[in-house]
């Protein structure tokens, strides 16, 4: 099966990948599922991916469970040479992963190649797992009796990822469980599932044994299959809120570990002492880079003072209409297509709600093709100014290139409105002044805050997770935390007294 040629004009046939092998999906005449896999640059079918029965996902939850004993036994400094090799074989095949990312997901190949580094470095971290899996040791605390505790791996954990991440969101999580010594199912999002097929063929050839990582393509039967077994231990979802809520719900009853990252409205807040013309280069960047189809972009702008407002609207203007829109593949490109016609549809509708409901478009791309890309899921992008908090557009995710600029009169104003939305991911300030600065990041409702920064998506060695409905559990992804998550702590207490006989104690055992 050929998962690699992206240039291919032919509509590939996609595979799970179970037990170190390419395994098809059952063929339509037995009843098999099939998803529709596009280049959004071209509008075009690109590949038919199988969708996982149960019976399916089931075979591949055998095959992690029996690879598990073996791999949860491999010391980590062996698991961590694994994830050296796998390093260097991402950072070999960046190029070809990039491409693979960029054209069934529609994002430029700058983008594309940025977010597999920020997968990378979440590599990078588990390699150090044998110092961070460490354990602690209290010697004698009482004669002759010392307690120590150690993590272990939980068994198979799973993880279920959204399309707007192909290669990154995945790295958040596998590197993370394998390198803690379990397997990992990982149920990519089935828009673009070949990025993530090829990282599981790397692992194999880093070193890691068959089953180890196994990838499953499906839908909402895959997840569900992988949400009630039994033999799944923890479950790492990343994607839409309702999604989220769902899948933490249902895992957590099952008494599975659950960790659900949902979706996000982040707004940005421009004090009257920022330096314009940088807050306006970072909101191109934040609301428009990756067509706004990232859960840390930045949709909503709040400028403090009518004239801050006045200013940042001036300076995005022109940027905007600027915009380099156009294949996702070339290399002039600044922002590409979204992901399906569905999802491009939705967000045009957006746009169209917007209007109705009297907010002021400055800038309109509804309408926009690039002339070489007809047929392509273009929008350009879109710039909404006095919207209010009352408005379907500031309140719902709309995840494409539509930045609102809600204006407020005074600091106090501005802060109240990322307090009081139901999402709680990433925020931003931009101001000069460390005691607004410092306000802000202590009394914001938000999981990621940045201050003249305006993604502040965590490096790999801090964990990434946002508050509120954006997300659900508590153990956030990557990090210290993602150590915690995929493992347990098991606690030992040890007597070592040569020739002393306790005997026999009926009362609460003390130590004295
Ligand atoms: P989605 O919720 O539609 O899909 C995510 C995953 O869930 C996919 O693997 C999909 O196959 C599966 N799924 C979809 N419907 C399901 C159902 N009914 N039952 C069970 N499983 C189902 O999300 P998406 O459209 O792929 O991704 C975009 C969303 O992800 C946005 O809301 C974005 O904000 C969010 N996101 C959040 C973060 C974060 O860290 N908070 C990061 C990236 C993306």
């Amino acid at each position: 099966m050929n998962t690699r040629d992206p240039a291919a004009s032919a509509v590939k046939e996609l595979t799970h990948f179970i037990g170190g092998k390419h395994v098809a999906g059952r063929d339509a005449k037995s009843g098999g599922r099939f998803g529709d896999v596009f280049n959004p640059t071209l509008g075009k079918l690109s590949a038919r991916a199988p969708l996982a029965s149960k019976a399916e996902v089931e075979a591949a939850i055998a095959d992690s469970q029996a690879a598990f004993p073996g791999w949860g036994n491999t010391s980590p400094l062996t698991r961590a040479r694994v994830m050296f090799r796998f390093k260097e074989l991402v950072e070999k095949h960046m190029d070809e992963l990039a491409v693979l990312v960029s054209s069934e997901h529609g994002k430029v190949l700058s983008d594309a190649k940025g977010s597999i580094q920020r997968g990378l470095e979440v590599v990078e971290f588990a390699c150090g797992i044998p110092h961070l899996l460490k354990g602690e040791f209290s010697d004698s605390v009482s004669s002759g009796i010392d307690v120590y505790s150690m993590r272990q791996p939980l068994g198979v954990c799973a993880g279920i990822t959204p399309f707007n991440f192909p290669a990154m969101v995945p790295m958040w999580m596998f590197p993370m469980a394998i390198a803690c010594g379990n397997t990992f199912i990982l149920k990519p999002s089935e828009k673009d599932p070949s990025c993530p097929l090829r990282l599981a063929e790397l692992m194999l050839e880093a070193g890691a044994p068959p089953g180890v990582l196994n990838v499953v393509i499906g839908d909402k039967e895959s997840v569900d299959t992988l949400l009630h077994d039994p033999r799944v231990q923890a479950i790492s979802f990343v994607g839409s809120t309702p999604i989220a809520r769902y899948v933490f719900a249902t895992a957590s009853l099952e008494g599975k570990r659950v960790q659900a990252m949902g979706g996000a409205k982040n707004h940005m807040v421009v004090m009257p002492d920022a330096d314009i013309e940088s807050a306006a280069d970072a909101l191109m960047g934040a609301a428009y880079g990756s067509a706004g189809e990232r859960c840390m972009a930045i949709s909503v702008a709040v400028p403090v003072t009518e004239k801050t407002g006045n200013e940042l609207i001036e300076a995005m203007s022109p940027k905007l209409r600027a915009l380099k829109v156009g294949s996702s593949i070339d290399e002039s490109s600044e922002m590409g297509p979204l992901v399906t016609r569905e999802h491009r549809d939705k967000v045009k509708g957006y746009v169209d709600i917007g209007v109705q409901e009297g907010a002021k478009l400055v800038i309109d791309g509804r309408e926009f093709r690039p002339a070489k890309h007809p047929d392509g899921f273009f929008i350009g992008g879109c710039l909404f100014d006095n919207v209010r908090a009352d408005m379907r557009i500031y309140k719902e995710e709309i995840f494409g290139p539509v930045l609102s600029v809600v204006r407020a009169k005074t600091f106090e104003e501005a802060l109240a409105l990322p307090n009081e939305h139901e999402y709680g991911n990433g925020v931003a300030v931009f101001t000069r002044n460390g005691d607004v600065a410092r306000n802000f990041a202590n009394k914001v409702q938000c999981g990621m805050v940045g201050i003249n920064v305006p993604i502040p998506v965590p490096l790999s060695f801090h964990s990434f997770g946002g508050w509120k409905n954006s997300m659900f559990g508590d153990m956030n992804q990557h990090g210290p935390e993602g150590v915690r998550f995929y493992s347990r702590v098991k606690t030992i207490t040890a007597r070592w007294r040569e020739g002393v006989n306790p005997g026999a104690s009926f009362g609460m055992p003390l130590m004295k």
